[in-house]
């Protein structure tokens, strides 16, 4: 039997990796690439020889998959990335991590990325004791999020936390889930991005 949503698990499949697209579902055996980890469609099976811009292109969708963001935001983020004092591709990787929806996400207050990102833009985060309801926002060293007061029963929030063992929250984040807020210590080091990419490859894709 296929996966419910099968067009969201065929971007694990295409990209070869998990992206932990459908939160609870990516940690049990139906888990679509756990069962057909290769590429879906008729040739998914075949060893192909893919070009260098083939290359730089996968790391280039698989990343923009990872963090969910599209395809302009994402050459907003490559352009930004240009002008930090980082190596761009190192930089770039910590502009996506350091996005409001994927800490909620790393510190376990959501299933999925994109649950995260409905948490924050249904109003339900606050940064530094004021609401912040877009998902890009950038947080910054020393930053306190937390979930907001009328919104802790929530069942989303609360099955997450109780799932958040399955994953070890990043030691750039300090979680307080009994309190519902965690505190950003640090700005994110590359070695704890969890997504294995090849980072320059997708600034040499859009050096074209
Ligand atoms: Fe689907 Fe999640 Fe498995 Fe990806 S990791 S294939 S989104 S269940």
């Amino acid at each position: 039997m296929s996966c419910i949503n099968d067009s969201v698990c065929k971007m694990c499949r295409r990209e070869n990796v998990k992206l932990f697209l459908k939160g609870d579902r990516c940690y049990t055996d139906k888990c679509s690439f756990e069962r057909r980890p290769y590429p879906p469609g008729q040739h998914g099976q075949s060893r192909l020889k893919f070009s260098e811009f083939a290359l730089q292109l996968r790391e280039k969708q698989k990343t923009k998959r990872y963090y969910g963001v599209s395809e302009k935001q994402f050459v907003g983020y490559v352009h930004k990335a240009d002008r930090a004092a980082d190596v761009t591709g190192v930089a770039l990787l910590k502009l996506m991590e350091s996005r409001l929806d994927n800490v909620i996400y790393a510190l376990g207050f959501g299933n999925s990325r994109r649950e995260s990102r409905q948490l924050v833009s249904h109003n339900h985060i606050l940064v530094n004791g004021k609401r912040v309801n877009i998902p890009s926002y950038s947080v910054k060293k020393g930053d306190v999020v937390e979930i907001a007061q009328g919104s802790r029963e929530m069942n989303k929030i609360l099955g997450a936390i109780q799932a958040v063992s399955r994953r070890s929250v990043p030691s750039w984040l300090d979680a307080d889930h009994a309190h519902f807020k965690g505190t950003v210590k640090e700005t994110p080091a590359r070695d704890e991005v969890s997504l294995a990419v090849e980072e320059n490859m997708i600034v040499e894709y859009y050096s074209r």
